[in-house]
């Protein structure tokens, strides 16, 4: 019979059961790293609450994003305008809320890579016969979110320009609250983003009559600075479209 070298035997079974200790110690500490993310849901088909539940594609890129990199998500509902100060004060690390990635905000935190691309559309009641001059330049009442790309277009291509006055502005926390607001005639538009604006003539009785080109990125944003979960974001959405998870979420809620 052969003799069993116990020595080496013993090095073996230590090694053993190293690794698989290890690879449980790594399994673990993927599994429970909690991240709380910061949406705002009123901009279908992105980030909305139906009957109590937040649903969207941000809502399923990010725990899609979430899956890949062993992440479990917290999410919490903010106004869009509260975000970045919620980034700023550590209370959500990653703000998901289809955010266009501008130079101002990269001031104050850090962007993924894109994941979305889009303009601004002007959206007016169904019946309406209003041109998008009339709708714009006239003296009706134009809404937006505050704090939105949206809201900086009239602003800067309206009211700064003296085209419009400042009360001609209608600030809501909500798209969906500005959208409400336009069917019940207490307004005559609204600027939004185009998918989004889309998105509201498939529920609601509203048309687009404009596209203002304004060429916008999305992306997801954390703290300033934080480029360990920023490259761990960016590596969760390079795999998801890869593995073509990416295609089929876009299929789900725009197609
Ligand atoms: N993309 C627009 C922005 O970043 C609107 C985003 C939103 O309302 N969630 O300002």
């Amino acid at each position: 019979m052969k003799k069993i070298n116990l020595k080496y035997f013993t090095t073996l079974l230590v090694a053993l059961v190293l690794s698989l200790g290890l690879t449980t110690a790594v399994g673990f500490s993927q599994n429970t790293e909690e991240l709380t993310v910061g949406t705002s849901a009123g901009f279908p088909p992105f980030e909305i609450m139906e009957e109590g539940d937040l649903v969207g594609f941000d809502v399923d890129l990010m725990e899609a994003i979430a899956e890949e990199q062993g992440f479990d998500l917290q999410w919490r509902d903010l106004s869009f305008a509260s975000l970045i100060p919620a980034l700023d004060a550590g209370k959500i690390d990653v703000a998901a809320a289809a955010m266009t990635i501008t130079a101002e905000r990269d001031k104050k935190v850090d962007f993924s890579d894109p994941y979305w691309s889009a303009d601004q559309a002007v959206i007016i009641r169904e019946e309406s016969e209003l041109n998008v001059v009339q709708a714009l330049m006239g003296s009706r009442m134009i809404g937006s979110q505050t704090g939105t790309t949206g809201a900086s277009w009239v602003k800067e291509e309206l009211i700064e320009k003296g085209i419009i006055g400042d009360s001609a502005l209608r600030h809501y926390d909500t798209y969906v609250m500005a959208v409400r607001d336009l069917v019940n005639k207490n307004i005559d538009s609204v600027v939004v983003d185009t998918p989004v604006a889309e998105t509201f003539t498939e529920r609601q009785p509203v048309k687009v009559i404009a596209r203002l080109v304004t060429g916008e990125n999305y992306g997801l944003a954390v703290k300033e600075g934080n480029s360990e979960l920023l490259a761990e974001l960016n590596t969760g959405l390079s795999k998801i479209k890869d593995s073509g998870k990416y295609d089929e979420l876009v299929q789900k809620w725009f197609e």
